[in-house]
């Protein structure tokens, strides 16, 4: 079976936060981090400022694609907002900050929905509590740093996931579960974040750093695919990444478990164009979900937020047979960690 969709796939990583707002690192020393991590685009998301733009400034470093974006955060509710848009006051209600994100053209994803807080860290909670809006791109439905906290409830355990930072991860089920019945409506594009802070704690000779950037950055990450290769003009490389996220052509990955690329579904029929991941298509009998991994995995097929089916392999063959949601989890290697979550491709 050939990939029939021949889209671009390009490894992002989301939602990073520098000195110009509670990250530990400059945005020059990020950017280096990043291109030593291997990934294709970093995304830069202060909270409430978008300062990165003039020093070290947007574009490419290498072969490294530098984005700014935003995180706007009121105490709860955070907001991912990218594009080339003015930021709005964290004291907007989050409808209001939604609509301005839209209106600027920008697109903007709901941070860490269920975030749960950790008494063991000292973290509050800044979950998603306004959950009467609507208007978003999507949901960040995993966030390393809130996974992290959901697991982590004891300074044993605590010190043991810093030491394997991304194993043993998977995204909250509740979380899964909400971005599953969203899509009964209307799409609701995935994304995943790092949260990168590479908080520093404690003082010399017992100074420890909560994931350095590098480390993060072989977390959790966004693939997007495009249709075209991305321009040398950032801007308008800016412009085709997010066309393809609001379209739902995202993977989320942990590059914790394998960094390969090639992974790809869509949708097919005998006698109907191609549905690719995140599409939209009218369902009827005959439609089957395809997919491609790099390397065997074990596939789980989603549908309207329930396991049905199991296949294991390279490839993925299932029948839709009923409209709804559908996506597929790849999980890999001996202890069966999950490694992607796809989009789904919604039958309607
Ligand atoms: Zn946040
Ligand atoms: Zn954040």
């Amino acid at each position: 079976m050939l990939d029939r969709l021949g889209l671009y796939e390009h490894r992002v990583v989301m939602h990073v936060h520098s000195r110009y707002s509670d990250g530990s690192g400059e945005p020059q020393r990020i950017v280096e981090e990043a291109q030593r991590a291997g990934v294709d685009v970093l995304w830069l998301t202060d909270h409430d400022t978008r300062r990165a733009l003039e020093v070290p400034g947007a574009g490419y470093y290498g072969h490294l694609l530098l984005l700014v974006g935003a995180e706007i955060t009121p105490p709860t509710n955070h907001y991912l907002a990218l594009g080339q848009i003015r930021l709005i006051a964290p004291t907007e209600s989050l409808q209001t900050v939604i609509d301005h994100v839209a209106a600027e053209g920008g697109l903007g994803f709901i941070a860490h929905p269920d975030d749960p807080g950790n008494r063991t860290a000292r973290l509050p909670s800044y979950r998603w509590t306004d959950r009467g809006v609507d208007g978003f791109a999507g949901l960040e439905i995993w966030n390393h740093l809130s996974d992290w906290s959901r697991s982590v409830t004891s300074i044993p355990a605590g010190l043991m996931a810093l030491r394997r930072p991304h194993r043993r991860l998977s995204a909250n089920p509740k979380t899964l579960a909400l971005w599953d019945a969203l899509g009964q409506a209307r799409r609701v594009v995935g994304i995943g974040g790092a949260d990168a802070h590479a908080a520093v704690v404690g003082k010399w000779p017992l100074r420890l750093t909560i994931f350095p950037y590098r480390t993060s950055f072989k977390g959790i990450r966004t693939h997007v695919y495009t249709e075209n290769p991305l321009p040398a003009n950032w801007l308008e490389a800016e412009t085709l990444l997010m066309d393809a996220m609001a379209r739902g052509r995202v993977a989320v990955v942990n590059a914790g478990v394998g960094e390969e690329l090639g992974f790809r579904l869509w949708a097919e029929h005998p006698h109907e164009p191609l549905v690719a991941i995140g599409g939209e298509a009218c369902w009827n009998q005959g439609y089957r979900v395809k997919g491609l991994a790099p390397v065997p995995v074990r596939w789980e097929i989603w549908h309207d937020g329930q396991l049905t089916g199991r296949m294991e392999g390279t490839l993925c063959d299932w029948p839709v047979a009923a409209p709804g949601v559908w996506r597929v989890v790849l999980r890999r290697g001996r202890a069966d960690e999950v490694w992607i979550y796809s989009n789904p491709i919604y039958m309607r």
